[in-house]
């Protein structure tokens, strides 16, 4: 506290980033980072990039970048987006597309970020409860939407932390009951077994789709994420970045982003591990009587039935593993967030489990799946 601080400063609560250890040999489970290093053909890219143009500015466009996800998507660049991590997207959406008079709508249990950018820029927010099962029940925010009481609608598909994934049929439901206001559809996870919204664009000049390059394609220490919707709303987008940062990407993580973009072939083989490697640690942590929520993401949430969350996210610490836990809302306290890391660092878990002689009585296994 300072009296040198602005009233906006005063009343922020910033949102905590899951632990960066500085102890090494740690197996890091907690930040769903891919437990795989990117793409040889990124390496290379930014190696060629460190050159002495790091004298000139980049583009401010980056319209190579936009050229390449718009090639990925079968979509037009002046439909793209670019920003510092997505992130750094979602918080000019909030200020450009997201800031009306009335609430703007989102799951109680969610990405803690939002309510961060929300009160960062002044936003009333309504945070609609996850049904029973931890789905999310379209029909609250169609109705909310109706009777005019949203000035946005903001889901995470899959949402995190829970990492269950809403079918494409309900995003679109979503869409097509909220025609009047910007319906915003954070898919960081989409790529590991959900069903992208971005096939839907067209169709819908009220949606935005908000993706990042950390998850699925290995480059979180990059920082780059994207948009993409209508014109109209990339404009809006545009407008802010250009009244905050011109360049907010420089010239290595365009190059990167570009050559990551362009490499399906090892975009489709690491997500394939990832998600085979989910399947063990779900069938392990199920076999050690977890309840696990259907994941489509490249993270599991999970919860023994005798052991509380915080306990269990400690002990494992002990034994050098982070998994990150949230103590709040109280209705996850008792989960865990694990994040899916390679086979053998899935083992590792599995095998500190074993450790820990946590009883081997199987939970019961809630509903599968959405409302
Ligand atoms: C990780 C994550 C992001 C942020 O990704 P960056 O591009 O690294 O800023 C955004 N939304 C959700 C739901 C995430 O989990």
């Amino acid at each position: 506290m300072s009296q040198y601080w602005s009233e906006v400063v005063h009343g922020l609560t910033p949102y905590v980033p899951g632990e960066q250890p500085k102890i090494a040999g740690l197996i890091k489970l907690n930040t769903n980072e891919c437990p795989y290093g990117p793409s040889m053909r990124v390496l290379q890219a930014i190696r060629e990039a460190a050159s002495e143009d790091l004298r000139l500015y980049p583009d401010p466009e980056a319209r190579a970048l936009k050229e390449a996800i718009a090639a990925h998507h079968g979509l037009q660049a002046e439909q793209v987006f670019v920003g510092n991590g997505s992130d750094e997207v979602l918080a000019h959406v909030f200020q450009a597309l997201l800031k009306h008079d009335a609430p703007l709508l989102m799951p109680d249990i969610s990405y803690s970020f939002y309510p961060v950018y929300a009160r960062l820029y002044g936003l009333v927010t309504r945070q609609l409860p996850l049904r029973e099962n931890f789905g999310i029940g379209i029909d609250d925010y169609v109705q909310a939407g109706r009777a005019g009481r949203a000035g946005g609608i903001i889901i995470p598909n899959p949402n995190a932390p829970t990492g269950m994934a809403l079918s494409l049929t309900d995003v679109e439901r979503l869409l097509a009951g909220s025609r009047n206001i910007v319906v915003v559809i954070d898919e960081a996870y989409v790529d590991f077994g959900a069903q992208t919204a971005a096939t839907l664009i067209d169709r819908y000049p009220n949606l935005l789709v908000v993706r990042t390059l950390s998850k699925a394609r290995a480059l979180a220490g990059l920082r780059v994420g994207y948009a993409l919707g209508h014109v109209d709303l990339i404009q809006a987008l545009v407008r802010v970045k250009d009244s905050f940062n011109s360049y907010p990407l420089d010239r290595l993580a365009i190059a990167g982003g570009v050559a990551a973009m362009q490499d399906e072939a090892w975009f489709e083989r690491t997500r394939s591990l990832v998600i085979a490697s989910r399947d063990t640690l779900v069938r392990g942590l199920e076999q050690h009587g977890f309840e696990v929520l259907p994941s489509a993401a490249n993270f599991v949430f999970a919860r023994h039935p005798r052991h509380g969350g915080a306990e269990l996210a400690a002990r494992l610490r002990e034994l050098r593993i982070l998994v990150r836990h949230f103590r709040q809302p109280e209705r996850i306290a008792p989960f865990l967030r694990i994040t899916v890391g390679t086979e053998a660092q899935c083992q590792a878990l599995l095998q500190a489990l074993d450790d820990l002689q946590l009883p081997a009585t199987r939970a019961s296994v809630t509903s599968q799946h959405t409302a």
